[in-house]
């Protein structure tokens, strides 16, 4: 069926009907704007969709539409789900969570999900919360456990029958969390990480549209692990980015996450709620729920700096580690002196993962000498991927497999949106 822009339509999708204004869609699928004001997407090849009004006109052979017979609407009201989407709010703590305490000064976690929903009452307009503590500290005391501790709540939210999550957490260690939930959860409904840059007691405290925007996001189609916060300075919307492509540019602006080498997913509207989407994602009820646990905290980072000794490698490698990622110079580069402790953690099976300091762009060992010989020391190219998200993918893997051989080629594959085929220019 033939539809553009502006249209209204009827879409039938396994006995639920839905009405709505077409949206900007991606080539195969068809988004529209319900009178709820919130959006949903549809493979068009998975759903019946008949035409209306053609951009405010009734189209022919349609019995009405949005102003036309009481048919349609009764259809809709019948059909549609009695109630608002259930929503599972988890608060891990942070400042979206947090108050100042007036003794010492300082800015402590005290907020529950419940004390956030009593804050912001424009929640309750949008779905049906549960509100669930996993703690109440600041992101840089969390560590691979709390990661699969929070993973598991997430889960056990998913199968009680929660249609999507929202995890509050502080925003300095958000993307790791994420990532580590990208890797460890299969969904079929959105888990949506939301943070806040300033506290609730400040008059530009993001928290109150962050949380806003989240929910929104909480009960779209968008059925991946993301992280939604301010897109600019102002307040007008928050961008959605793809889990295991964001990360915090900036200490303290309210629009400090970027997606890198990835345009974010899309975007919601402050005031309407449009969900605009840029990328191809992951639709509800694409993927079945799955767990993959396990998370091996052994691993680190290390930056190289001109004239940096090698012998820093000496210590992960006599130490127990079990995996490294190396923060390289532009391409992804090391000195010529750092090549035999490369060869040495090999020997040792242990994967090294080369990203670059430089963030945007991708790895490319194969120019230059130096690139070479790692390579040939055994160094994978962490393709276009992040450092940290390098990181959380090496625990992972390696919390998943003893075998190195499979470990690396695992390393290799894109699992869950890390490495992008072609680099955004
Ligand atoms: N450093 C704290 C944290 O990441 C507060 C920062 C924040 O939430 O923005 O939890």
């Amino acid at each position: 069926m033939e539809f553009k822009q502006g249209d209204w339509v009827r879409i039938e999708k396994n006995g639920t009907v839905y009405e709505g204004k077409v949206m900007p869609s991606m080539e195969g699928y068809i988004t529209i704007k319900m009178k709820s004001g919130y959006n949903a997407g549809f493979s068009i090849d998975k759903v019946r969709i008949t035409l209306l009004e053609n951009n405010g006109e009734i189209a022919n052979g349609s019995n009405g539409g949005r102003n036309g017979v009481k048919e349609s609407k009764n259809v809709t009201e019948k059909i549609s789900k009695p109630g608002l989407p259930k929503i599972a709010i988890l608060s891990t703590g942070g400042t979206i969570a947090s108050k100042i305490d007036y003794r010492t000064g300082a800015v402590t976690s005290q907020f529950t999900a419940d004390d956030i929903l009593a804050a912001i009452p424009e929640l309750k307009e949008i779905a049906d919360f549960k509100g669930r503590v996993i703690s109440s500290i600041l992101s840089e005391n969390m560590d691979s456990d709390s990661w699969q501790n929070l993973a598991k709540a997430v889960v056990e939210e998913i199968e009680a029958g929660a249609e999507g999550i929202i995890v509050t957490h502080g925003t300095d260690t958000m993307m790791y969390s994420a990532v580590a939930l990208s890797f460890m959860i299969e969904t079929p409904v959105p888990i949506v990480f939301v943070g806040s840059q300033r506290s609730a007691d400040r008059p530009s405290s993001d928290n109150a549209m962050n949380a806003i925007c989240a929910a929104r996001v909480a009960i779209s189609d968008i059925a991946e692990v993301v992280v939604v916060m301010h897109g600019t300075t102002s307040d007008d919307f928050c961008e959605i980015h793809r889990g295991t492509k964001v990360r915090k540019m900036h200490t303290s602006r309210r629009d400090a996450f970027k997606s890198v080498n990835s345009l974010p997913i899309g975007t919601v509207d402050y005031s309407t709620g449009e969900i605009k989407t840029f990328i191809d994602y992951t639709r509800r009820g694409e993927k079945a729920l799955k767990f993959k646990p396990g998370m091996e905290p052994k691993c680190a980072i290390v930056k190289f700096t001109p004239g940096a000794d090698p012998t820093v490698l000496d210590y992960y490698i006599s130490n127990g580690y079990r995996g490294l990622v190396i923060e390289g110079t532009g391409l992804g580069h090391v000195s010529t002196k750092w090549i035999p402790l490369l060869q040495k953690a090999g020997d040792a099976k242990m994967p090294v993962i080369v990203t670059s300091q430089c963030l945007n762009g991708r790895i490319c060992d194969r120019v230059y000498d130096t690139g070479r010989d790692m390579l040939k020391a055994g160094a994978i190219e962490g393709e276009d991927t992040l450092p940290e998200t390098s990181l959380v993918k090496l625990m992972w893997v390696l919390g998943q497999t003893e075998d190195f051989e499979k470990a690396v080629s695992m390393l290799r594959e894109d699992l869950s949106g890390e490495i992008t085929e072609c680099t955004h220019k």
